[in-house]
Parts: structure tokens; C-alpha cells; sequence
């Protein structure tokens, strides 16, 4: 099988800081419990390799809730995606040392949605509804108002002429020029940001790259993942008749029948180890 790698490969920026931030807490603290507010970024073999390096990630469903259970003197690492700041001061009460492995990209998304909200605008907020980025942006204010990407905002809630309008980082970002184009016939006078990080547009530019006559395209990345889970919409929706499979590792291809396929292109999402990539991309070659 001819295979090709589509580059960028492996954790973003955000993924590779906020793993180096883990393990830091882990070694400045050897001897405490060292606890992630959910998953540090979305994907599963990341999860399973810093539990092997004695972290222990909690279930963030009710994160006051997770940290509730934690004792004064824990240590507790704030994930990549961002949280709001009724997690962080529930954090500070209970005593907990924490380390923040928010991603530069999320943290500068926030602190432009405040200045807004400060200097007394409506917040457009474009994202996946229960998305802990969303979340986290919604939390800033009642005048951060959701425009989630598969249900439509409540326009009669906006009073400003001129809202902000800011996005989750790993959207699609053909999608959100449409989504763009509705706010602007609606509120012209919107004020519209970009805000889809590098290492999400330069992916999803990859793939519109990925040769014509390919007919296996694997992108390796977990179903949590957005920037991944977009990653797999763009691919099926460009390739229609190749076969578009997103597996989180080697042990989920091979699951799969690619014993007919001819030419394979193989995309990491942003989360996604290395490592994980390299076995799939062995894998296929000896095939
Ligand atoms: S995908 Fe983008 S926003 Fe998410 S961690 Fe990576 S750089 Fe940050």
C-alpha cells in the first residue's frame, strides 16, 4: 500500500505545553496525589500514558463536584481546554495546589471576551454547546450569548448593534464562514474575530490537500477530539469515494477491512501522540 503522512503531525502546541505542565506538577509534587480536572486534552492514549506516570484524571461531568472530593494539600492540573473561574475559585477554597495547563490560544480567547463584556458589549459566542472551551467562555458573563454550531442562536437576545463575535478554536473553519455570513445579515454591525488556532487550520487545509486518487484516509484521533472530529468531516465530505475511518490506534484499525485499499493518506489530529501515528503508519505500509 502506498501511504502518505499529512503533516502538521502530532501535538499542537497547546497539547505539547499542557503535557510538559502535567508532568512538571508531577515531579515538583512526588509524594501527593496529583489529579487532572478531566481529560488534560482529548485523546485516550495520552489519558492512559499519564496515568502511568501517576496522574490521575478525574470525570469533569460536575467538576465542583470532582473537586469537592479532593483533600487540602492535592495537587489539581486545569485541562487544555479552559474552565471557568467558579472552578478555579472552588479550587482556591478548598486549598488545592494548582497547576493551569490551559492552551495560550484558549486563555487569549478569554481574555478577549472579557474585555469585551467589560467594556459593556453583547458576546457572540460560536461553539459546540457542552464543550468544556464553551463552557468556559460562557461562563465569563450572561451576555455571552451561544451560537452553537449545529442549532441556531436566539437572535432577539442580542441588543447590541455591534456584538462581538469570537469562536471555540478547533471548528471547521469553512463552517464558520457561513455561520459568519448569517450573524452579518442579521446584526450588520457585528463585529467579527477568527479565532480558529493554527494547528486546527493548517490540519484541515491538509486534508483539502490530500490527492484525489487516495482510498483510505485514517485520521487518528479520539472521538472527543473536535479538531479531530472536523478533521473526519472534511474528509468525507471532500472524498466521497474513498473510505474515511478516525481511529484512536493501531488496535481500532485493525478492526477495519483496508486489505483492498490501494493508496492510504493517514492525518493526526492535534491531540494525538506521535507515536501512535508511527505504528498506524508502519502498520499500513506492510500491508
Ligand atoms: S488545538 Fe489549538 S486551541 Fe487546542 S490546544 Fe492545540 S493550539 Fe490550543
Amino acid at each position: 500500500m502506498h501511504v502518505s503522512l499529512i503533516k502538521p503531525q502530532g501535538f499542537c502546541s497547546g497539547v505539547t505545553k499542557a503535557v510538559s505542565i502535567a508532568k512538571q506538577a508531577k515531579k515538583e509534587h512526588p509524594n501527593e496525589n496529583v489529579y487532572i480536572l478531566g481529560m488534560l486534552a482529548h485523546n485516550q492514549t495520552l489519558i492512559d500514558d499519564l496515568t502511568k506516570e501517576g496522574l490521575i484524571t478525574l470525570s469533569d461531568e460536575n467538576e465542583i463536584k470532582a473537586l469537592e472530593k479532593l483533600q487540602k494539600g492535592d495537587v489539581v492540573i486545569f485541562t487544555a481546554h479552559g474552565h471557568s473561574e467558579k472552578v478555579e475559585q472552588k479550587a482556591k477554597d478548598l486549598g488545592l495546589i494548582i497547576y493551569d495547563a490551559t492552551c495560550f490560544k484558549v486563555k487569549s480567547n478569554l481574555e478577549k471576551i472579557k474585555e469585551e463584556i467589560n467594556a459593556g458589549h453583547q458576546v457572540i459566542y460560536i461553539g459546540q454547546k457542552g464543550h468544556k472551551e464553551t463552557n468556559a467562555a460562557l461562563s465569563v458573563s450572561n451576555n455571552v450569548s451561544l451560537y452553537d454550531t449545529k442549532l441556531l442562536i436566539n437572535y432577539y437576545l442580542i441588543t447590541d448593534k455591534n456584538p462581538y463575535v469570537i469562536n471555540q478554536t478547533t471548528l471547521n473553519f469553512q463552517e464558520l464562514n457561513k455561520l459568519h455570513e448569517d450573524i452579518l445579515s442579521h446584526i450588520p454591525g457585528a463585529r467579527i474575530e477568527n479565532e480558529i488556532c493554527a494547528a486546527t487550520r493548517l490540519r484541515q487545509e491538509a486534508v483539502g490537500k490530500i490527492e484525489r486518487d487516495t482510498d483510505l484516509i485514517i485520521i487518528v484521533g479520539h472521538q472527543k477530539s473536535s479538531n479531530s472530529n472536523r478533521l473526519f468531516e472534511i474528509a468525507s465530505n471532500l472524498f466521497h469515494n474513498a473510505t474515511v475511518i478516525m481511529v484512536n490506534d493501531l488496535d481500532e484499525l485493525k478492526k477495519h477491512d483496508i486489505e483492498a485499499k490501494k493508496k492510504a493518506a493517514v492525518v493526526s489530529g492535534a491531540s494525538t501522540p506521535q507515536y501512535v501515528v508511527d505504528e498506524i503508519y508502519k502498520y499500513l505500509l506492510s500491508k
